[in-house]
């Protein structure tokens, strides 16, 4: 799913709680239902969590939700950028106005942009502003890959939590980088969950507007996790998420180099014209 590296710790950072592009694949609504804090990341809020994260963590402005239906995001992202921190992004671009595409492009993001697709899975407005804020960012921005959709979609099931999406039980040893180098999620109240799968907030680890980033990553909910990748069973989320499955994984990221490899020719055209 991730345009960077693997085994770069990271904090994800969702800025509202209410993602109204509501896409057919996303469990959002598990997601509504388990959460009961803020519904906006204040940019106090964001500047106070911010101060407790070592900067070799990259900030990944996606989480749970389209980041720029904040519409204080993109002073975060200058504010994070000023900070000294790698900024990643992963977004449809719905709330970003055209003229803050420089703004923008000034903090070097590494950008993964979700498009519209033909099937109206996401329900992101064509709108004329819209087209004008894509136009300036595939300009301007430093965009690594694309997302669509479409019938060539590969979803990574968010742990079962998708519709239609296979049960699994997975047992014996696992493994997922998470489990070594941090790739948190942060929510709009601070809190702070294990990963992009956990939608339905069932290992929450502390937050961090009172707690550092050590902290969190020594907590004893994070440590449990972590442990039971050695273990044969357990109730974790990792033993419903299909990438802890190296069958899923291999699958997966061959189709991804294909569809990478076109997004980057799509890209280019585009830029020429
Ligand atoms: S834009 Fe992202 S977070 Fe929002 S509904 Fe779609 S997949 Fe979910
Ligand atoms: S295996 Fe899945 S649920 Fe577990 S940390 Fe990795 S991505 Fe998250």
């Amino acid at each position: 799913m991730r345009g960077c590296t693997l085994f770069q710790p990271w904090l994800e950072i969702t800025t509202v709680s209410n993602c109204n592009i509501d896409c057919s694949y996303c469990p959002q609504h598990i997601f509504q239902e388990n959460y009961h804090g803020c519904k906006t990341l204040t940019f106090n809020s964001f500047k106070i969590a911010l101060s407790n994260v070592p900067k070799h963590v990259a900030l990944h402005f996606s989480g749970f939700a389209e980041p720029f239906l904040n519409p204080q995001c993109i002073d975060m992202i200058e504010y994070a950028y000023a900070q000294g921190y790698k900024i990643i992004l992963f977004s449809t671009l719905v709330g970003l106005k055209s003229k803050d595409v420089k703004r923008l492009s000034h903090c070097n993001p590494e950008v993964t942009l979700h498009l519209p697709d033909n099937l109206g899975n996401a329900k992101i407005p064509l709108t004329q502003a819209y087209r004008d804020t894509l136009t300036a960012a595939i300009k301007q921005l430093r965009i690594s890959t694309f997302y669509i959709m479409n019938e060539r979609f590969i979803t990574n099931e968010r742990a079962g939590s998708c519709a239609n999406t296979q049960e699994r039980h997975l047992r014996g040893w696992l493994f997922c980088e998470k489990l070594y180098v941090p790739q948190f999620v942060m929510l709009p109240n601070c809190d702070v969950v294990l990963c992009c799968m956990d939608f339905g907030l069932k290992h929450p680890l502390g937050n961090l507007a009172s707690q550092s980033w050590l902290d969190i990553t020594r907590s004893a909910e994070y440590q449990r996790v972590c442990t039971n990748r050695f273990k044969t069973k357990g109730d974790i989320l990792c033993r419903r998420c299909a990438w802890a499955s190296a069958n899923f994984r291999t699958r997966y990221y061959i189709k991804r180099v294909v569809q990478r490899y076109q997004a980057k020719q799509c890209i280019e055209q585009y830029r020429k014209k």
